[in-house]
């Protein structure tokens, strides 16, 4: 992690969460201290029905996200949410081109751009999701999907200031699998060669996190590892505890 890169541990609810759930958020915002405040960024995307709700409750510094976005502004659309109602609602973040996006409903890298164009234009914080399967790492296609990914997926305008990627080999997501830290530091050092490649001295100040399995016990060790910086946590971030001893790693 350099310095210029203030880092990101970022909470993925998926389809989890109803009212009640808020009680987690809440403590987790009580548990973002001073001390956590001034080392880590924290963000947690719950469900959207329950964005605006979360805003209000998160109230100390915690940020809010969307989980994925349409790529237009309003339209017929039936049960989409745009960028712009993710912004209406208080969210600062969203995600787009998560595997589970990308697997079930089939998105392709430029539905993703289209989806990454839409969080910059209703300025969300926009995360971009790359990452290869067990097949393709074990074909030995992991950096040139992963590159693919980049190319096709990362919006026109992207800079530090409104891009994060995360690096999510999909064979890890809440599967308990992690890559070993040298793997993982192949991947996030070619992601920040193909940044800098694309933007220039800009591609230095963009965030890259890992995610997949990420937990309080390897969280240290995870984001340690250099071009690391935060995390992008499923499962882990559904209570407090686990996630902001995922966050204590940056203690
Ligand atoms: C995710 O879905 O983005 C993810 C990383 O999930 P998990 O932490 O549960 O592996």
């Amino acid at each position: 992690m350099t310095s210029q890169r203030r880092p990101l541990v970022a909470g993925n609810w998926k389809m989890n969460g109803l009212k009640s759930a808020l009680s987690e958020l809440a403590a987790m915002a009580q548990g973002y201290d001073a001390a956590l405040h001034a080392k880590v960024d924290l963000l947690v995307c719950p469900p959207a029905t329950l964005v605006a709700a979360a805003v209000q409750t998160a109230l100390t510094g915690l940020a809010v996200g969307g989980q994925d976005c349409h790529a237009k502004a309003s339209g017929a659309n039936t049960g989409d949410i745009s960028a712009e109602m993710l912004a209406d609602a208080g969210a600062l973040y969203v995600i787009v081109g998560h595997s589970e996006r990308r697997t079930y409903h089939a998105e392709t890298n430029a539905v993703v751009k289209a989806k990454a164009e839409a969080g910059l234009r209703a300025k969300l914080t926009t995360i971009v999701c790359v990452g290869e399967t067990e097949a393709e790492r074990k074909a030995g296609k992991t950096l040139e999907i992963v590159g693919r990914q980049i190319a096709g997926s990362l919006p026109d305008g992207a800079s530090a200031a409104n891009i994060v990627i995360a690096y999510e080999p999909v064979w890890a997501i809440g599967t308990g699998l992690t890559p070993t830290t040298a793997d993982v530091a192949e991947v996030h050092n070619f992601i920040r060669t193909a940044l800098t490649g694309r933007l220039g001295e800009g591609g230095v100040g963009v965030r890259i996190l890992y995610g997949g399995s990420v937990k309080p016990s390897n969280a240290a060790e995870l984001m340690a590892v250099e071009n690391v910086d935060g995390a992008l946590v499923g499962g882990a971030s559904l209570t407090a505890m686990d996630f902001l001893g995922i966050a204590a790693a940056y203690k």
